[in-house]
């Protein structure tokens, strides 16, 4: 990017969690200069994993949109007083090279750094046909006309066993819902937690009420059903589509960056071969020494803090014209977590359990996954991640520090 303005300005595109922490971040790092967060969503910041659990299941934010937004949004600290947000300002392009951005409304704005924080949005099923309710999670707006179909006795087919469905599944079957999931995988959440975890989380559901159809995908819509690639009908009053994420790159197209998924980043986060540019929070692939050199993307609640520190004190230095690797935590080696909760059993992970080659349990009886699992996941005969289902926060650290003191691969 080129300098812009006398004391320089700092453009962080996307006000979701990440783009807030890169903001938090920036003025932690030093930098005074003047920062403006564009967010294409009308709203300020607010907190997601809500949208497929209380508030999905009306125990926050009861009423309308408004109400929903005012119960997740995030407290905004004293220390971004002075930055300027622009929430219902879509960028629309980028030229790195003379240091712009272009919004929808067409105002170009020049910066000197530019934080990419622009998140993802649902992928789509792509079979043919029609439903009149079909339903993705991933904004405010989304979990309130979501919520308002779930009705007792409503037939709900959740496509896609992942995390988010698992949890959508649960509070449509807590309101009353008849819930059928739709999974392509032998078991849900298979792909992070293994078939022998998945199938135990799998008998959890099913015995709260949960129907499950798995090894199946969905091949066509019809105004009352899916239609299932056995040939066979799920009826459904809504369908909620949960197979995954795109990421919001295609402002950026032109520029010369790596966008395969999301924006390639260094160790640093820097956006390949791009002083000046960083991305932070879900959009962000990047490497992490603690596994391996492969950059991935990490969709979890505790990326947007961890690489909006490290790409924030990456961004500042090279604002002030020093060396970026000599700032913040060197290497970048962050320990992802995440948590989820379905049917009041939070399943708690650190690490990076879907890289394992073996599993192994370490406590309790898959049978009965409410009663306390800890499952350990090894790489190479190192433990790379962990996985607690319904085991007390009290008990967490020494399995956190498992994974988080296990030796780098040499
Ligand atoms: C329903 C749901 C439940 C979840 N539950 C959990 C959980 O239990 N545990 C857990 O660890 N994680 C959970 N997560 C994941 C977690 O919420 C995300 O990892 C986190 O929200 C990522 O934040 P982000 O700011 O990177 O991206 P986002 O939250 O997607 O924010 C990106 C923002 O950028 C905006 N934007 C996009 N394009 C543009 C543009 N061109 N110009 C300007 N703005 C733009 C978007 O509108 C959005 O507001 C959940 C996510 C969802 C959707």
């Amino acid at each position: 990017m080129t300098g812009r303005s006398a004391g320089g300005h700092v453009v962080i595109a996307g006000a979701g969690m990440a783009g807030l922490r890169a903001a938090e971040r920036l003025r932690a790092a030093g930098w005074d200069g003047a920062v403006t967060v564009f967010g294409a969503e009308p709203h300020l910041p607010y907190n997601r994993p809500p949208l497929s659990k209380e508030l999905l299941a009306g125990a926050v934010g009861a009423g309308g949109v408004r109400e929903a937004h005012a119960a997740t949004a995030f407290r905004r600290r004293a220390n971004i007083d002075d930055v300027v947000w622009e929430p219902g300002a879509r960028i629309v392009r980028a030229c790195l090279a003379a240091g712009t951005v272009t919004l929808e409304d067409g105002r170009e704005v020049g910066c000197d750094g530019l934080v990419v924080a622009t998140g993802l949005r649902p992928r789509r099923l792509r079979a043919p046909g029609t439903h009149p309710a079909r339903h993705v999670l991933r904004t405010v707006e989304d979990a309130v006309a979501l919520r308002d179909r779930l009705r007792p006795g409503a037939r709900a087919v959740v496509v896609g066993g992942g995390f988010v469905g698992c949890e959508v599944a649960a509070t449509a079957r807590g309101a009353g819902c008849e819930v059928t999931v739709v999974e392509p995988m032998p078991e849900p959440m298979g792909l992070v937690l293994g078939p022998e975890l998945g199938r135990s989380l799998r008998r959890h559901h099913e015995e709260r009420g949960v129907r499950f159809r798995v090894g199946r995908t969905v091949t066509e819509l019809a105004p009352d059903a899916v239609v299932l690639d056995d040939g066979s009908e799920e009826p459904a009053d809504l369908v909620v589509e949960s197979i995954g994420s795109l990421p919001n790159v295609e402002w950026l197209d032109g520029n010369g960056l790596d966008l395969s998924d999301g924006v390639l980043c260094d160790g640093l986060l820097r956006a390949e071969g791009r002083p000046g540019v960083v991305a932070v929070g879900d959009v962000a692939r990047f490497p992490n020494p603690r596994y391996d050199g492969v950059p991935r993307r990490v969709e979890h609640w505790c990326v947007p803090a961890d690489t909006a520190r490290r790409a924030a004190a990456t961004l500042a230095a090279q604002l002030r014209g020093e060396d970026p690797a000599a700032a913040g935590d060197a290497p970048f080696a962050p320990v992802p977590s995440f948590w989820s909760d379905q049917f009041g059993l939070r399943v708690q992970s650190f690490g990076a359990p879907g890289l394992g080659d073996r599993c192994e349990l370490v406590e309790g009886d898959l049978r009965r996954a409410a009663s306390g699992i800890a499952m350990v996941y090894h790489r190479d005969g190192r433990p790379v991640g962990v996985v607690l289902a319904g085991i007390p926060a009290s008990r967490h650290r020494p399995y956190r520090d498992l994974v988080a003191g296990a030796p780098a691969p040499v």
